[in-house]
């Protein structure tokens, strides 16, 4: 039989988890019942450092169902990180672990089909939007233009594949392995391979409460899941270099051409225009290996990626 840990990352829930605690709940129980888990599978809550009460919430739920657990980073770290420390505190605590936001977007009923795909043979199931009807249009054109960047960089993602996905054990120990700093995990779990598929389920709005994604957040992923994963943009800047330098060199050829000939280049204008590109274009490089450089200075420190303060009762270390 097969024990399940359910991960969800919490912050500044406490207008949702009340409502989507039950949900989640009643879906562990049902998949007990049809004998598709075991009894002792759990739904972990990571509290990514909320500021509001959360974590009581979190001690009280655990208090109240043997089935809830819980674990508090020591401060918010981010949506990445804090189910990063629900997946590498499951290790070895369970066969498979299902990841899913607490805000009761992601469809709970697509678990069935997670975990069919498992017992078929498939170690990681990615759980994949089937239509965004429920998303504005904004998010929807930003969403869809971040996974064409990704892809179009060479990052392998699984289009509109979010954070919700099942991973096997063995997958989980493997992964435990990638040991960098700035994490990804939408393009990193595809590197660690096994036989993988994809559940198709309908997103869903926000039960309560507001996103933590504004468009900045949106941003800072999409650089970082470019930067953490590809170095496509250094061989743009190559190729651009190579292309200016060209364009110089027949611009060298054409006045030496045209003073041989005896005419004066006129004008400053379009000398000083070029030099401006060049500049700009310069400093536009410079920026990109500089944020590689800061990605290089950051996994040096190898600093801990997540810290965890407190654990619900009975959920102890391992
Ligand atoms: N989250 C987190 N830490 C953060 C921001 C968000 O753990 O710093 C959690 C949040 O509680 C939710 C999930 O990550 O369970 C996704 O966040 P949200 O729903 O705000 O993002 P969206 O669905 O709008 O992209
Ligand atoms: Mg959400």
């Amino acid at each position: 039989m097969t024990k399940l840990i359910i991960i969800i990352p919490c912050y500044n829930e406490e207008e949702v988890l009340p409502i989507t605690s039950k949900l989640f709940l009643n879906k562990l129980t049902q998949l007990i019942g049809q004998g598709k888990i075991t009894d002792d599978s759990q739904i972990l809550f990571v509290n990514d450092g909320s500021k509001d009460r959360t974590w009581d919430i979190i001690c009280q739920l655990a208090k109240e169902d043997k089935h809830f657990a819980g674990i508090c980073q020591s401060r918010n770290r981010g949506h990445q990180n804090a189910v990063l420390a629900g997946l590498m505190d499951a290790v070895d605590r369970c066969d498979i672990t299902i990841s899913i936001d607490c805000d009761g977007q992601d469809d709970i009923h697509a678990m069935d089909s997670m975990i069919e795909a498992y017992q078929d043979g498939c170690e990681v199931v990615y759980g994949v939007r089937s239509k965004r009807d429920t998303d504005t249009f904004f998010k929807r054109f930003s969403a869809q233009s971040f996974y064409k960047l990704l892809s179009w960089m060479g990052v392998e993602t699984v289009y509109n594949h979010a954070d919700y996905r099942l991973l096997s054990n063995r997958v989980l120990r493997e992964f435990s392995k990638f040991e960098e700093v700035n994490i990804f995990l939408r393009g990193m779990i595809p590197l660690v391979g096994f036989k993988s598929t994809s559940v198709y389920y309908e997103r869903n709005e926000r039960v309560a409460g507001e996103s933590h994604y504004p468009l900045r957040k949106m941003l800072g992923l999409a650089l970082d899941g470019i930067t953490s994963l590809s170095i496509k943009p250094i061989r743009i800047i190559i190729g651009l270099g190579f292309i200016i330098a060209f364009a110089s060199f027949l611009g060298v050829v054409w006045s030496v051409v045209t003073a041989l000939m005896g005419n004066t280049v006129a004008g400053w204008a379009s000398t000083v225009s070029i030099v401006c590109l060049v500049g700009g274009i310069q400093l536009l490089s410079i920026g990109v290996i500089g944020e590689y450089i800061g990605k290089i200075y950051l996994e040096t420190k190898r600093r801990p990626r997540y810290i965890i303060s407190e654990r619900t009762k009975e959920y102890e270390e391992k």
